[in-house]
């Protein structure tokens, strides 16, 4: 379980990293042809326990063959062994971090010589590092391709970052909301500079052409299945992307849980666009004692919410086109219709839906539902539910609800996902402090507020320095003297590091 961290945690990891970035320049500034520093005379590592040389050796050569290449096999089960101590979670406290950083610091230090001949027989030159400031820039011509489930906010949103970072855009928003890309094409170049700003419009084979050309940044909402496209088609050029992808969201419910609190919730961010939200919860994860207490709650809370004919609730949408009605018709047939289960191809409606007795392997828990069916899946513990959600690719969200705060810490803790909201449903997405986007098969990057300005900007490393102090700087230049280094290594530890954002 990871804690909340304490203040004395935080400096310690910055201590850590702030001893590393010393010992690693004293390591590449006495490289070749500098005589040796003396041991003690940049490292603060006094209590650290002092390592033998050998088993560093050891370990190298214990994941080699004879021939000195890491063999296949060794390096599945080495994947696996790093894998295996990743999801038991000992990578996660900071106390161990620390240990690892300070690891290094020991690394760089019981090593010095050889490293430094490791250096010289390699590059046979030292290395500087001096003040920095991060300049945010504009890629330059950037794309952005959009869905058709929020055709609007997910085409101004990104334009937003794009614009307001200095970049041209070209806009591709979806060929299947057709209405909004009319719209979109005939009235938003009025309001924007000819100049930077052009709509390609098209489906699956303009877009194709479209990525032929070489862009600076490419940002990408839709599906897993096309994000892998456009990374395909960016990578002929090097172009940086932002994937913006969908997914299955579990939705953890606990027994100690108040049923009508949680069926409002999940109901409401279940069903709102009828469903075809990339952030909804997918499917619900809870006991089978907990499903019997869920359903009634359920059943009231969409007959509030839609009345007793949810075909004729105003607060009810639509299934955007025929072929997602028909895929989602299909997935009506998995499990058995606890609740709702209506459709009527006329009007592409879908009632609002809970299946239960759910099989894992059946389709509606193979894809993406994206529309207004909800899937309950038993589990009988926690443990059962985040190995569950483990076995899964990442989502790009994942819901808990228990009155435990501890219940709710351990599926943060112990899984991964994109975002995280405990006792609700994406509520997470609509606060401009916090970035959205997905991790692993969810997708990549974020946005949203300052975080949009980031990610369409380069953040570009500069170091600008004068003319003056020559005398001073010469100190730096070979040939080396155990003077001038003492004096260097002394200069480089007093002197603080600035990070300028302009
Ligand atoms: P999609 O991937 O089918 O299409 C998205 C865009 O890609 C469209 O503009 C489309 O014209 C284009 N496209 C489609 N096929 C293409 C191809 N072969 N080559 C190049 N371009 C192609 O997605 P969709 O059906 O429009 O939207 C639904 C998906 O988007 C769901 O998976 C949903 O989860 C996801 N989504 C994600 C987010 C997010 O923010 N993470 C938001 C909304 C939707």
């Amino acid at each position: 379980m990871e804690r909340p961290r304490s203040l004395p945690e935080h400096s310690q990891l910055i201590k850590g990293i702030a001893g590393i970035r010393t010992q690693g320049q004293a390591a590449l500034l006495t490289g070749p042809g500098s005589p040796q520093l003396r041991s003690s005379a940049c490292l603060d590592c006094a209590e650290l326990p002092v390592p033998q040389r050998a088993p560093l050796k050891a370990s190298v050569q214990s994941d080699q063959t004879a021939g000195g290449n890491i063999g296949m096999d060794s390096v599945g089960d080495t994947l696996q062994r790093l894998r295996e101590t990743f999801s038991a979670g000992r990578t996660r406290p900071a106390e161990f971090r620390a240990t690892q950083l300070k690891g290094l610091g020991r690394f760089l230090r019981d090593n010095k010589q050889l490293l430094q001949e490791a250096l010289a027989r390699d590059l046979r030159k030292g290395t500087q590092l001096d003040r920095a400031f991060i300049r945010k820039e504009p890629f330059g011509l950037v794309l952005i391709i959009v869905p058709w489930n929020y055709p609007l906010n997910l085409s101004l949103v990104p334009l937003v970052g794009a614009l307001a970072a200095g970049n041209c855009v070209v806009l591709k928003p979806s060929e299947i909301s057709k209405n909004m890309e009319q719209v979109l094409a005939e009235v938003l170049p009025r309001y924007l500079d000819q100049s930077c700003f052009a709509m390609v419009l098209g489906g699956p084979e303009e877009t194709g052409q479209l990525l032929e050309h070489r862009f600076d940044y490419i940002f990408f909402t839709g599906s897993p299945r096309v994000g892998r496209i456009v990374m395909t088609a960016a990578a002929k050029h090097l172009t940086p992307v932002t994937l913006e992808l969908g997914g299955k969201n579990p939705c953890y419910v606990d027994d100690n849980c108040d049923p009508e609190t949680v069926a409002n919730r999940v109901a409401f961010f279940r069903y709102f666009n009828t469903g075809q939200t990339c952030v909804a919860p997918d499917y619900v994860l809870c006991s089978p004692e907990m499903q019997e207490r869920l359903l009634p709650a359920l059943q009231s809370t969409i007959a509030r919410f839609f009345g007793e004919d949810p075909q004729s609730s105003p607060n009810l949408g639509r299934i955007i086109n025929d072929k997602h009605f028909q895929r989602l018709q299909g997935l009506l047939g998995c499990g058995r219709v606890a609740i709702g289960g209506q459709s009527d191809q006329s009007d592409r409606y879908i009632a609002p839906t809970v299946l239960v007795d759910v099989q894992e392997t059946e389709p509606v828990m193979q894809e993406e539902i994206f529309g207004p069916i909800l899937p309950i899946v038993n589990v009988r513990s926690l443990d059962e539910a985040i190995d569950f959600i483990n076995r899964r690719e990442k989502p790009l969200a994942l819901y808990a609800f228990s009155k435990s705060s501890e219940v709710v810490k351990q599926v943060l803790a112990r899984t991964s996902s994109g975002g995280f909201c405990g006792n609700d449903g994406f509520m997470h997405v609509s606060l401009a402090s916090l970035p959205f986007g997905g991790v692993g098969a969810s997708g990549m990057g974020g946005y949203h507020g300052k975080f949009s300005f980031d990610t369409f900007s380069h953040h570009r490393a500069c170091l600008l320095r004068s003319q003056g102090m020559e005398k001073v700087y010469s100190i730096r230049y070979p040939p080396y003297t155990p003077r001038n280094l003492r004096m260097l290594l002394v200069a480089m530890e007093t002197r603080s590091c600035s990070c300028t954002l302009l």
